[in-house]
């Protein structure tokens, strides 16, 4: 199961550990008893496991992902770390060409700093979407340059931007996620990081629906998060098209440095 997000993201679920039956089964062993197919007395458990923080008989199954993300919401999502195993793709050894995330809307500041920003874009939006494509476009440019003339890859990625796509495999347990899940598809969270959340509560909602439904409430991902996130649901197999520029192109570019254009800097409470 893949869904892409966004111009370059996706959430694609790898493995999946054990099923609603497992948690059933960690629980019941305190009894030396053991169940071989679910029925509704262990629904029953699983929901009385969820409801009173019974937490561990969750943290046996596990779940591995590969996700695509910016950097500016890998940020956010880092911060979930207990139950969870992490491996990332290194700019110090891999230099292809970088792809950074476009926004499309530009959300206007909301008068209320901890809500982050309104629904609405700003006046001005295309004209910036299309500063922002050039600004993008150019950090690229000035990426490879610095390549071509020799700078090592560790220290030329220092001038990529926030929203450039990094890459990471994650294995983690049902209560983690769960976690993760209810913290950051709760409309204080970031737009840009409820859509990768409700992916992940998408594909763990189809693994194990009954411990799901019980640590997430009734539905899996509500429906007001639900209806904010355009998720485009893809069977295809992951491949990573790098495009290695040839070195005569690092030489010819027309390269301009990126003039940012004045806007006042973002203010990011979350990290
Ligand atoms: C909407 C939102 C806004 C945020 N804004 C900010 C911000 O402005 N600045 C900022 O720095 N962060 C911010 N955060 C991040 C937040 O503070 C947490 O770091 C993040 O949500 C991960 O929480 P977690 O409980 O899943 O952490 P984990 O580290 O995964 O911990 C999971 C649980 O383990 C236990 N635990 C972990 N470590 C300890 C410990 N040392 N001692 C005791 N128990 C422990 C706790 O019960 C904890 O809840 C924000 C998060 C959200 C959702």
């Amino acid at each position: 199961m893949k869904v892409t997000i966004g111009n370059g993201g996706f959430v694609e679920r790898l493995e999946v550990f054990g099923s609603d039956l497992t948690v059933v089964n960690a629980a019941r062993v305190s009894f030396d008893k053991e169940s071989l197919v679910m029925d509704p007395r262990d629904e029953k458990l699983v929901s009385y496991l969820a409801k009173h923080g019974h937490n561990s008989p969750f943290f046996h199954p596990q779940v591995r992902f590969r996700i695509r993300m910016p950097i500016f919401v890998a940020r956010e999502w880092f911060r979930h770390t207990v139950g969870f195993a992490r491996n990332e793709v290194s700019r110090r050894y891999v230099d292809d060409e970088p792809e950074n995330w476009i926004p499309t809307v530009l959300r206007a500041r909301d008068a209320n700093k901890k809500q982050g920003s309104k629904e609405e874009p700003i006046a001005n939006n295309s004209e910036r979407v299309e500063q922002i494509q050039k600004y993008m476009k150019d950090t690229v440019t000035f990426y490879n340059l610095l390549l071509a003339d020799g700078v090592a890859p560790e220290i030329a990625r220092a001038i990529l931007p926030q929203a450039m796509y990094t890459e990471f495999i994650e294995t983690a347990s049902l209560a983690a996620y769960a976690r993760l899940c209810g913290l950051r598809l709760d409309p204080h969270a970031q737009a840009e990081i409820r859509e990768f959340a409700g992916a992940v509560s998408a594909a763990m909602s189809e693994a194990f629906p009954v411990s799901w439904r019980a640590l997430m409430g009734t539905e899996a991902v509500p429906a007001a998060v639900a209806a904010a996130i355009p998720l485009t649901v893809t069977t295809e197999v992951v491949t990573n098209v790098k495009t290695a520029a040839s070195p005569s192109e690092f030489f010819t570019a027309d390269f301009t440095a990126p003039t940012a254009p004045s806007v006042p800097t973002a203010h990011t409470p979350d990290t």
